[in-house]
């Protein structure tokens, strides 16, 4: 297997784990006063977990590193879209970043302001317009020369002015940064930079949109500060040149992207990686905006899982465990790694084990090789697990999806009760 991976760190090494209110006690794994053993017993497995105070520490790291500036922090609820999660960051005065008319269902049943929401992305349908219209929220940020037209249309309908900003594509160096993806020439988020200025004119000029900001979001993952640095740079540019044809703007938006620890990824800290950036909005009256997702959630939340059966193989040992590519995506999809640990740690023979899910597809792992002991019926807790888990399960081979708890100092509160497989087809019909 991989010669490369490294030995699972003992137990009393857990506070270097990525997440950070994940220790041990008594010899098992705890995530703050509740031990995972009685999240699985009393509420089954597969679980998705989060630590409150995790979700808590990761958004005031953000705050604190925006204190004294007019500055508002979105969260990109695309990451994770529990009703409690967006709970626990409205409490906390979020705003919230949607990509669709039920992200903003989502954030409004939650607590959630409306005039705290931004809403991102390439394909708002009509009635996504209207909707996010009559909650009033606080900005589109517009990705075509055709979604302002439209918004513009929608807005006249409605009688309102919509409030905009264009989302720009700042096409930071690759090279130097190969962690962006998305602020580049030749993907499908945001205007050209080269076509903004024509698009703001534009925009100017119809009479139901409101210019309020810019914005741009250079990727995800982002590990060096440098690029959103630039990236910032060429976007003060272009307000400024605004400013001298009349379009002043109220906001600046930075998008998200700041990545977390998988692995031995060394992810700088929140406000080491705004300094750069905010050295450059040093003396601009400009409310800045951010849109953080994954670092706020990816670290909170871990996925427990437990272990069906052993198969020992030719080539390879199969630990089969009862989580699925269903329940998380990114190993199958992005062959991303995510630490798993034993939960009940016992003696016995360590071996290397894939980490696999019962579905019928080569593709369904969860973790290659990786260093275990562990017996059929133990628990395995897969970390950093908090963003892009839950959000993007599915229902393949007809598996309700996995239940979801908040563990709160000692308490666990259940914020998703597990799927039942007759709601997966209580809405289909069978023909006569
Ligand atoms: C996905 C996304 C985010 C959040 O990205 P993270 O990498 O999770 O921080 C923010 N803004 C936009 C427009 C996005 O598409």
């Amino acid at each position: 297997m991989n010669a490369s991976t490294p030995a699972r760190p003992p137990l009393s090494q857990a506070s270097h784990w990525p997440a950070p209110t994940l220790h041990a006690r008594e010899g098992a794994l705890w995530l703050e006063d509740v031990a995972l053993a009685d999240i699985a017993s009393r509420f089954g497995t597969p679980t998705y977990v989060y630590s409150r105070a995790a979700l808590e520490a990761a958004f005031n790291a953000w705050q604190q590193a925006l204190a004294g500036r007019r500055a508002l922090v979105c969260y990109a609820v695309k990451a994770n879209s529990n009703l409690g999660i967006l709970s626990v960051f409205a409490r906390l005065g979020a705003g919230f970043d949607i990509v669709s008319g039920g992200e903003l269902a989502r954030v409004l049943a939650a607590g959630g302001r409306a005039d705290q929401v931004v809403f991102s992305g390439v394909g708002k349908s009509r009635a996504e317009m209207r909707q996010a219209l009559e909650a009033g929220i606080r900005c589109f940020n517009v990705e075509s020369a055709a979604e302002l037209e439209r918004l513009d249309a929608v807005a006249g309908e409605a009688g309102r002015k919509a409030p905009i900003a264009l989302r720009v594509n700042p096409d930071v160096d690759p090279k130097t940064h190969p962690y962006i993806s998305t602020g580049l020439k030749g993907n499908k988020f945001g205007v050209a930079f080269a076509d903004a200025l024509a698009l703001y004119r534009r925009a100017a000029a119809l009479p139901n949109l409101r210019i309020t900001g810019i914005a741009c979001h250079i990727g995800s993952q982002l590990l060096d500060p440098a690029p959103m640095a630039e990236a910032a740079q060429k976007v003060l540019g272009l307000v400024d040149r605004l400013a001298a044809e009349g379009i002043a703007l109220e906001h600046i938006d930075l998008g998200g992207g700041l990545g977390i620890r998988y692995r031995d990824e060394t992810p700088p800290a929140v406000a080491d990686y705004l300094a750069p950036l905010l050295q450059v909005f040093t003396g601009r009256h400009e409310e800045l905006c951010f849109e953080p997702g994954r670092s706020l959630v990816g670290n909170a939340g871990l996925l427990l899982t437990r272990v069906e059966y052993l198969k020992p193989g030719e080539t390879k040992n199969f630990a089969i465990v009862d989580a699925a590519m269903n329940d998380l995506a990114r190993p199958a999809l992005y062959d991303a790694w995510h630490d798993v640990v034993a939960v009940t740690p016992h003696d016995g023979e360590e071996q290397v084990y894939e980490v696999v899910g019962p579905i019928c597809e080569s593709g369904d792992f969860l973790a290659h090789g990786r260093s275990l002991k562990v017996c059929e019926g133990d628990l395995l807790a897969i970390l950093s697990a908090g963003a892009y888990g839950m959000t993007m399960s599915s229902n393949y081979n007809t598996r309700p999806r996995a239940a979801e708890v908040i563990v709160d100092r000692d308490q666990i509160h259940p914020v998703r009760e597990r799927e039942t497989v007759a709601e997966l087809f209580a809405s289909e019909h069978t023909l006569p």
